[in-house]
């Protein structure tokens, strides 16, 4: 965390229950960030990490507990949510563009050059005119190494340069929380070193992260909080060293042993 962040909550999970059917996959779920901070997801495959990342991004709805993101809660869209806050779209909108998120896949327009994908959100969601958007985005494509890149096509980079530009897409709208999913699982290896660089001089600019990972050596070094999930649930929480060094359970025990 940034010295000079003001530690206000981003996010704040409580009580968290999510079911697909009768599959229970987020249950009791508590979590805040705050702001520079970078809190890391770790678990096994199925434990309800993407989906928890999904809610906060209101690419889900959660059934159980709440979510506010800078003090509002996320709430459910009024035609699908059970109940409690519910919300038009209308009302989504500005709540949903708190945050940005980063996938696994890059989920580039394919058409578009690396300029226009970065631009595009800045245009159409947040009405920028058009030379305003351009400046940004070619502030950020600098900023993540690929400033002569502007006009290549997605198919005429790498991976991990394609990966570089859905990070600087997602920043450059500027959000509080910054969703990161796996966001190296589909690189080549040697492709993964220079995204988790861009990602590593995100954090220390102070930027407000939550980062689902299976790079290990990554998450020690570049988190403030790591937290462990399990069929569902955070069974365990805490700074690096505590989570890695001393971990208290055989289920987190058991995790661990298979990075190393
Ligand atoms: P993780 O990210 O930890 O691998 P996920 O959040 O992707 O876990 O998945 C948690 C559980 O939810 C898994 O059992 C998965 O099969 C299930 N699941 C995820 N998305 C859906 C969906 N859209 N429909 C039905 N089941 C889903």
């Amino acid at each position: 965390m940034r010295p000079d962040a003001d530690g206000r909550p981003v996010v704040e999970i409580r009580g968290l229950g999510k079911s697909f059917g009768t599959n229970r996959v987020l249950q009791g779920v508590d979590l805040e960030v705050r702001a520079g901070e970078v809190v890391t997801i770790i678990g096994p495959s199925g434990s309800g990490k993407t989906t928890l990342l999904r809610c906060i991004n209101l690419l889900e709805l959660y059934d159980e507990g709440s979510i506010r993101l800078d003090g509002v809660e996320v709430g459910y869209r009024a035609s699908e949510g059970p109940g409690r806050v519910r919300r038009s779209e209308r009302e989504l909108a500005p709540i949903r563009a708190k945050t940005g998120m980063v996938f696994q896949m890059f989920y580039l327009f394919p058409h578009l050059t690396t300029l226009q994908n970065v631009m595009l959100g800045l245009v159409k969601v947040r009405k920028k005119p058009k030379a305003e958007a351009r400046r940004i985005a070619e502030h950020w494509l600098g900023r993540v190494g690929l400033g002569h890149k502007l006009d290549s096509l997605p198919a005429q980079l790498s991976g991990g340069q394609q990966q570089r530009v859905g990070i600087a897409r997602a920043v450059a709208m500027e959000p509080m929380l910054l969703l990161l999913d796996e966001i190296t699982s589909a690189l080549d290896p040697e492709l993964v070193g220079e995204v988790l660089a861009v990602v590593h001089e995100l954090a220390d600019e102070g930027m407000t992260m939550l980062v689902v990972t299976h790079e290990m050596s990554f998450a020690r070094e570049v988190s403030d909080r790591v937290v462990f999930m399990d069929g569902g649930r955070i069974t365990a929480a805490g700074p690096p060293s505590k989570i890695f060094d001393r971990p208290e359970s055989d289920r987190l025990r058991t995790f661990l042993a298979r990075f190393d």
